[in-house]
């Protein structure tokens, strides 16, 4: 991009983003507001004090120096000093006041921020949670809003910055205009200097904030996200700590380079800026001396125009950085906007699902999965009728998982529809939709809170339920023995005592979730897989029993837990290629379910003798 539309860019999004925050803080905190009237009035009273005071000071003694009487000055010498001492006091009282409360609200505000990322993070369409690009602005926008901006503080400081310095800019203008001209061109034309390096620097700053932030979501996963106790056992196991340590060791010498190429490039703009700073000091006391030799100025208005030259050029610095400041603190606070504007891309329709047995249609659905070019899926049509059991089996890779994304809308079909009593189920709203499903999938995931919570998934719980629905499980007797019951952690995140399940315990736990939902259509996603077949025979037995009159689909590699269910679905070659009851499906010659029934009882008959 030409660099003049990059700079409009940087200019928009400066604009949105300061809007942004300035409505944030007067939506959430508008004592943000007061709080820097108090700042400003403290500034100007600074001001005054060391621009102005020590003028009538040092006039008044000049004139006692020059053989004036002294009790004609007296009162007002004393008069000064007080007045200098009480501003000062005043100033700094008001500014610690102002300065502490302000680091609260940051405080406040970092966390309001946090908050709505992480909201947004957790309800953002399913397929941005596997899109790398996603990942990594929601890496950038956590990091635009950390110190890299100073968050919404950090940028309505450096506008307050802007806002007093043209304040102070308009007073010394007047100031040096009547007493000492010159300066005003002496410190322009330095201060377009330091600009332009400036420029440089924060640009240099900007790349780099931007270059690290995917080495900074490798590292992290490496450092934080991997020592969890989820990836514990493969760690060890594997012996795979050396490799993960190396790659953060590399992950920091990128980081490291980086960081030392732009302390490099940021260190020559500023050895030129600290020269030429030098330089106009050095000048400008030339002039203001001379203007004093010369007794066009009296010693008070010296020291006046000496502190008034130094403001001007602060104070055009201050506007002029404090814009580039806020331009580049905007930019990194701006990718959490762009993450929170990323737009699901999902249709959001808004039909009430109706309170009836619900028929499940798949009419030609055909799917890929995003930025894949294979289909999966192709051609399903499959009805399941209220309250029947579905079995789907076939190979791994074979699509079933997929079918059951689809139905729970974690994927929009790439062809044909999904129909739920005859409406397309795109047009449902979604939290109602979501409501018609329990789904236990083969990964499902258990969370590092109490079992109770686990279970219930909410705030609320009714103890007595979970423990109907353990008994039911067949978990009842060991949840009993946990030492804090339903109240016990599991893992040890957050709790020395935390406890880890068993295999078969956690799969019990994660079945207990999905009865404890009272979904009318119940999922089993091969949950089951670590059990032996035996055991997945009962669960699957027991279950059908349990789920009774609601609509299920199981699925499951073991063909005997199949037996019970209405109709079986065989998925191969991306498409349902068998469809039937079990004794229909046996009775089908060289039939893909035949021969894998036959394959599967070959197996138990081989293990039993
Ligand atoms: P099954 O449940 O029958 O074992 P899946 O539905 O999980 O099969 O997978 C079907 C195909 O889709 C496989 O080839 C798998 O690699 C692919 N697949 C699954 N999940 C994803 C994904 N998130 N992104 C891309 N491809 C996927």
């Amino acid at each position: 991009m030409p660099e003049k539309s990059k700079n409009k860019t940087k200019e928009k999004v400066t604009k949105k983003t300061l809007f942004f925050m300035l409505r944030t803080a007067r939506k959430e905190k508008p004592m943000l507001f007061l709080l820097y009237g108090f700042l400003f009035l403290a500034d100007i009273m600074e001001k005054v004090q060391v621009i102005l005071l020590p003028k009538f000071l040092l006039d008044e003694l000049v004139a006692v120096q020059r053989g004036e009487a002294l009790q004609d000055h007296i009162r007002r010498l004393i008069g000064y000093v007080i007045l200098y001492m009480g501003l000062a006091i005043a100033c700094s009282v008001m500014r610690n006041i102002a300065n502490n409360k302000k680091d609260v609200q940051a405080e406040w505000f970092n966390e309001f921020f946090e908050t709505e990322l992480a909201d947004k993070a957790l309800r953002m369409d399913f397929e941005h949670t596997e899109d790398p690009k996603v990942l990594e602005q929601l890496n950038k926008a956590k990091e635009g809003i950390s110190w890299y901006s100073g968050g919404v503080v950090g940028i309505l400081d450096t506008f307050y910055r802007i806002l007093i310095n043209i304040v102070i800019l308009a007073g010394v203008l007047a100031i040096i205009l009547v007493t000492c001209p010159l300066l005003i061109p002496i410190q322009l034309s330095v201060l377009c200097f330091i600009t332009y390096w400036n420029a440089k620097r924060n640009k240099v700053e900007v790349e780099n904030f931007l270059k690290l932030a995917k080495s900074n979501r490798i590292f992290f996963y490496v450092l934080y996200q991997l020592p969890n106790f989820q990836y514990g056992k493969e760690i060890r196991l594997y012996d795979s700590a050396d490799m993960m340590g190396e790659r953060a060791k590399d992950m920091s010498y990128e980081q490291l380079n980086i960081w030392k190429d732009s302390e490099r490039r940021k260190r020559k703009e500023s050895h030129k800026m600290d020269v030429i700073n030098s330089f106009r000091d050095g000048i400008s006391y030339f002039y203001i001396g001379y203007l004093a030799l010369k007794k066009k100025i009296t010693l008070g208005e010296f020291s006046m125009c000496v502190e008034s030259a130094s403001s001007l050029y602060w104070s055009l610095n201050g506007i002029v950085s404090g814009w580039q400041d806020v331009t580049k603190r905007c930019n990194y606070a701006s990718q959490f906007l762009k993450f929170l504007e990323y737009s699901d891309t999902m249709p959001k329709g808004n039909q009430a699902v109706k309170k009836q047995p619900h028929t499940i249609e798949f009419v030609h659905v055909g799917f890929r999965y995003p930025r894949t070019q294979r289909f999966v899926l192709r051609d399903i049509n499959l009805t399941i009728q209220p309250g029947e059991h579905l079995s789907i089996v076939g190979l791994n890779g074979a699509g079933k998982t997929t079918l059951i994304k689809l139905l729970c809308r974690l994927y929009d079909v790439t062809e044909g529809r999904i129909l739920i009593d005859g409406v397309d189920i795109r047009e449902y709203a979604e939290d109602e939709y979501r409501k018609l499903f329990a789904v236990v999938f083969q990964d499902f995931q258990l969370f590092a809170f109490s079992l109770r919570e686990n279970v219930s998934l909410s705030g609320k719980a009714d103890d007595e339920e979970i423990r109907d629905i353990f008994k039911l499980t067949g978990f009842y007797e060991d949840s009993n023995k946990l030492e804090n019951g339903l109240d016990t952690m599991l893992y040890k995140s957050f709790d020395e005592h935390g406890t880890e399940l068993s295999g078969g315990q956690q799969q019990k736990t994660a079945i207990g979730r999905a009865l404890y939902r009272h979904a009318p259509i119940i999922i089993l996603d091969e949950p089951t897989a670590a059990l032996d077949p035996v055991a997945e025979y009962d669960i699957y037995r027991q279950f059908h029993t349990l789920v009774g009159g609601k609509t299920a689909i199981y699925i499951s590699h073991r063909l005997s837990s199949c037996k019970f269910c209405d109709h079986i679905a065989v998925f191969a070659e991306d498409t349902i290629k068998e469809y039937g009851t079990h004794d229909e499906l046996v009775g089908i010659p060289d039939g893909i379910y035949a021969g894998m029934f036959a394959t599967q009882a070959q197996y138990y008959v081989d293990n039993a003798g």
